[in-house]
């Protein structure tokens, strides 16, 4: 065939398979778009006979459409088809539900088996899921490790039980490069019309929900907007914080830490409150999860680790060798700039770097492994002793352990606590003492409660205690008051415990 023939039968061609849509394209973009598509025909026909090309023509165009309204990783339809496909089951059923999924510590996962492995969880994931569902419901996902599920005709209860089975579904083991895996998921659900007339109002509400599911591990909850006025009004509490930290309302406490063998306390650790005018006396538990999403985690460790310097600094100068610990977030452990104003607090309280503790957690390690082991190292090098809290909670892997720079273990208090009635919990407290010893570390048993912990901790070999049974946390009045009256009592016996 004539080569201008060619170009005219592949110009038709691409006159006929573009739509409106993308005419009006090809206007805009001048002639650079029909020389395209006639530059990719063109292609075609020289390889190809003429139907044959109108076919994988069709088919690219195909190809496209799909790529723009589905997840690369899952093959579910994505955000922007879930949308369409709610507004016309509103338009269709009247009622609809609309779940949101988040997984619970997905990150992690990937974190630790890699995103290979992460991608091929996610995909069985929605698998699962659309396997469960009936066909007019549809999975879609959104972006990392969220999902959402549309449940035509659905009121709220019917909501509830998808939700519940889609959580029990995820709870049943997956098998990812021969690793046994069970995943937890917090679910918000929004119902319209109560909650919202719109696709998008309906995946907001169910967002809102979906948070404080996660927060209250309660794994399911409806939507409510009260309940949204006082996420609201969490928010507002933490625009307070930074003037709370200005005018001294932001306070520490200090918990006792001793020796098991003789009773003499070795340290303490540094917690911090909040002295609320109208709310009363704050636990971290009500403030420092907002925090960490509000950029103030930064501000607020340097307040905490400014006043228990200055403490410090104080029970040296009254002859009392303690150390002081202080714990460490998640986004203080991707912050590289946090070493260095950790050294410059140091050298203005004139306390040794070997006195100061800080506490981080496997789980805020393994939010971004890299960076963390960076600021972690430059902690170490300062001479800070960096100490694993909570430990035997998360998902740390032991090759990992022996490879960061810390030299203490702080076994969870969940294990301590129920040591006395549950063989499982004994067992793991003792095999983390003889792991922490093995590996050169010391070990630091958290929530005793009881003499008999604390004599079952000594006699395995733990080296400290910390508890309610030696003592609560403290001001620093009360503290000042209970070491004075403190005495320690000789070896492997309880001490004489003076809790406030
Ligand atoms: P953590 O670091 O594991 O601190 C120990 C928590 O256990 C404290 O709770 C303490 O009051 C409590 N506790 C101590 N002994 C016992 C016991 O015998 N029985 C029971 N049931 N509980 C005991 P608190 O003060 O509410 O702190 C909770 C968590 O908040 C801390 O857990 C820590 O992760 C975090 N936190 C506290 N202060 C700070 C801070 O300044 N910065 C950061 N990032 N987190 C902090
Ligand atoms: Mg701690
Ligand atoms: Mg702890």
């Amino acid at each position: 065939m004539h080569l201008g023939n060619r170009v005219a039968i592949a110009w038709a061609l691409s006159a006929v398979l573009l739509t409106a849509g993308d005419l009006a394209l090809a206007v805009a973009h001048g002639l650079v778009m029909p020389l395209l598509v006639t530059v990719s025909a063109l292609q075609l026909l020289m390889l190809c006979s003429v139907p044959q090309a109108v076919r994988r023509l069709r088919e690219q165009k195909a190809e496209q459409e799909h790529r723009a309204l589905h997840d690369p990783v899952t093959e579910l339809p994505n955000r922007i088809l879930f949308h369409e496909r709610v507004q016309q089951a509103i338009v269709r059923d009247g009622a609809v539900a609309v779940l949101l999924i988040d997984l619970d510590r997905f990150k992690e996962v990937n974190d630790t088996l890699g995103h290979h492995s992460g991608d091929q969880l996610l995909t069985m994931v929605g698998r699962r899921m659309s396997d469960e569902l009936r066909d007019d419901d549809l999975v879609a996902r959104l972006g990392g490790d969220e999902f959402a599920v549309l449940v035509s005709r659905a009121g709220p209860q019917k909501a509830i039980a998808v939700a519940t089975r889609m959580r029990d579904l995820l709870f049943e083991r997956f098998e990812v490069e021969g690793i046994g895996l069970e995943l937890e998921a917090s679910v918000g659900i929004a119902v319209h019309p109560e909650h919202g007339d719109h696709a998008e109002v309906l995946l907001q509400h169910a967002d809102v929900a979906m948070y404080s599911a996660k927060e209250a591990r309660s794994g399911v909850q409806v939507y409510s907007a009260e309940r949204d006025t006082f996420s609201r009004g969490r928010l507002s509490l933490v625009t307070d914080l930074r003037r709370a930290m200005e005018v001294g309302e932001v306070i520490v406490h200090y918990q006792p830490k001793a020796a098991l063998d003789t009773g003499t306390v070795v340290g303490v650790e540094a917690l911090v409150r909040w002295n609320h005018p109208t709310r009363g006396l704050l636990l971290p538990g009500a403030f420092i999860p907002v925090a960490e999403h509000t950029g103030l985690m930064r501000p607020l460790t340097l307040h905490v680790l400014d006043l228990a310097l200055a403490e410090c600094r104080r029970w040296r100068d009254d002859g009392r060798e303690m150390t002081v610990a202080v714990n460490l977030s998640t986004r203080n452990l991707l912050d590289h700039t946090l070493p260095a104003a950790v050294a410059h607090l140091l050298t203005r309280h004139g306390v040794p770097p070997h006195a100061l503790e800080l506490e981080i957690t496997e789980t805020t390690i393994m939010v971004d492994p890299p960076r963390a082991r960076a600021v972690l190292a430059s902690l170490d090098a300062l001479g800070i002793t960096l100490a694993i809290d909570d430990f035997g909670t998360g998902y740390t892997s032991l090759s990992w352990l022996c490879d960061l720079p810390v030299r203490t273990l702080k076994i969870d208090r969940s294990f301590v606590s129920r040591m006395d009635r549950h063989r499982g919990d004994s067992v793991i407290v003792r095999s983390t003492v003889q792991l922490a010893r093995n590996l050169g570390m010391s070990v630091v048993a958290e929530g005793v409660e009881h003499a008999g912990t604390w004599a079952q901790l000594a006699e395995l070999g733990c080296e400290l205690a910390q508890g309610y049974f030696l003592g609560r946390p403290m001001s620093p009045e009360q503290l000042g008051a209970w070491l004075q009256a403190y005495r320690p009592s000789r070896a492997n016996a309880a001490p004489v415990a003076l809790t406030s």
